[in-house]
């Protein structure tokens, strides 16, 4: 069955290396465990409907699997991520590293779904140094390898909120899918092993200034080397979207999708819909205006965080007299960088553009309309010069 690209309703992106092609609104499913089983079939079914094709199963819960797992059957187009590491114990959702138990769990998922092949087999949880090292000595990251070697998972994916240790996980070069939380206020944190710092008010009241450099890394780095992201709390559990969201003001769906999708690597944010409204706002992104989108005004105006002089991709500076598409420009002359060189990758990606920072003027319209105070005429002679073109 071919992947579910021809619904007008939705927008795909290419995942990586995967090739998958994904849904840019993906689904969360948190909220099927909630919901008895004929409700939880329909909110899959109308997802379907509306073009998602893209689902994170972190839940073990086999009730919830089993109430789901006809639509899935139905549909096999729709891509299941589904998690190595994640039991069901006591009735609850358990984090498993013990190798045996792992593998147990991940055979509940097949045999749950009724499947005998998942495309992304995702690491669940690994928010620390130590737990990374704990999943490469104990015997689970082998095992990843050999469920993909025997064509029991397609590609090996990695969730976490660190992204120091997600960058260390990144360097095995084994990781074809990365998990991540994003959004404009987890963005400005620096590494931690405590998912809760996340949440934690007095974590943003120091001086925050822009993107916290190791994310960025994180961010370009997948870029860089094929490793496709899918987004989970682009709304921050929901706290974002009201006013006690911890940039003092609230931002919209469509604001936290819009910024989720334009970081480099990004192709999909998991949407973690409990009823079929959320869901609905969700998949509205997909019509949402452009000034709907805007979050870089958003950004902006949080009254305590600053974001001042980087490039943010928010593409506010268009349009160019010269058609550059300036934050595309931006991105790869960014990509380039963290590199500390030209990768070949980024250069044919840059060569690909319609117009190149070479036909820049000078003309300084775009920087007069980038809201972030950036150099965008200095980034084109800066991509000028690195690119030669
Ligand atoms: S240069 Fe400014 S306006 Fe243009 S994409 Fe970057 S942040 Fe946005
Ligand atoms: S300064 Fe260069 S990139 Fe910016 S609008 Fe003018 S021509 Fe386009």
């Amino acid at each position: 069955m071919p992947p579910l690209v021809d619904n007008p309703a939705m927008r795909y992106r290419t995942l990586g290396r995967t090739g998958l092609l994904v849904s840019e609104i993906g689904l969360g499913c948190e909220g099927f465990n909630e919901l008895p089983p004929e409700e939880a079939r329909a909110l899959l079914r109308k997802a379907i409907e509306g073009g998602v094709n893209f689902i994170d199963m972190y839940s073990p819960n086999p009730k919830m699997h089993r109430a789901i797992a006809p639509v899935l059957r139905e549909h096999p187009e729709v891509i299941v991520q589904a998690h190595l590491c994640t039991v069901w114990k006591d009735g609850q959702y358990k984090a498993a590293r013990d190798l045996q138990e792992v593998m147990e769990g991940f055979d509940c998922y097949f045999r749950d779904f009724g499947v005998t092949y998942f495309p992304i087999g995702m690491i669940h949880y690994v928010d620390s140094l130590a737990t990374w090292q704990t999943i490469v000595t104990n015997g689970v990251l082998d095992y990843a390898v050999k469920l993909k070697r025997e064509g029991r998972i397609g590609a090996i994916g990695l969730s976490s909120h660190n992204p120091e240790a997600a960058l260390a996980a990144l360097r095995s070069g084994l990781i074809d899918v990365l998990m991540f939380s994003v959004n404009p206020c987890y963005d400005l944190l620096p590494p931690s092993e405590d998912v809760e710092d996340l949440f934690d008010h007095a974590k943003y009241e120091g001086d925050l200034l822009n993107l916290d450099p190791q994310r960025e890394s994180l961010y370009e780095a997948c870029a860089r080397e094929g490793i496709g992201i899918d987004v989970m709390k682009a709304f921050g559990g929901g706290e974002l979207l009201s006013d006690k969201s911890p940039a003092g003001v609230a931002l919209t769906p469509a604001q936290c999708i819009a910024y989720a999708l334009d970081r480099p690597g990004v192709a999909s944010i998991m949407s973690g819909v409990h009823s079929e409204q959320e869901l609905l706002d969700s998949l509205a992104f997909e019509d949402a205006t452009e000034e709907e989108k805007d979050y870089a005004s958003a950004l902006r105006s949080f009254p305590r965080l600053n974001w001042r002089g980087r490039c943010m991709y928010c593409g506010h500076c268009a349009p160019c007299p010269k058609g550059i598409k300036v934050a595309e420009v931006t991105r790869f002359l960014n990509l380039a960088k963290a590199e500390g060189g030209l990768p070949e990758t980024v250069r044919e990606h840059y060569l690909s553009l319609e117009h190149l920072a070479g036909e820049c003027i000078s003309c300084g319209m775009c920087a007069k309309r980038c809201p972030f105070g950036v150099d965008a005429p200095g980034n084109m002679k800066e991509a000028l010069a690195l690119f030669g073109k």
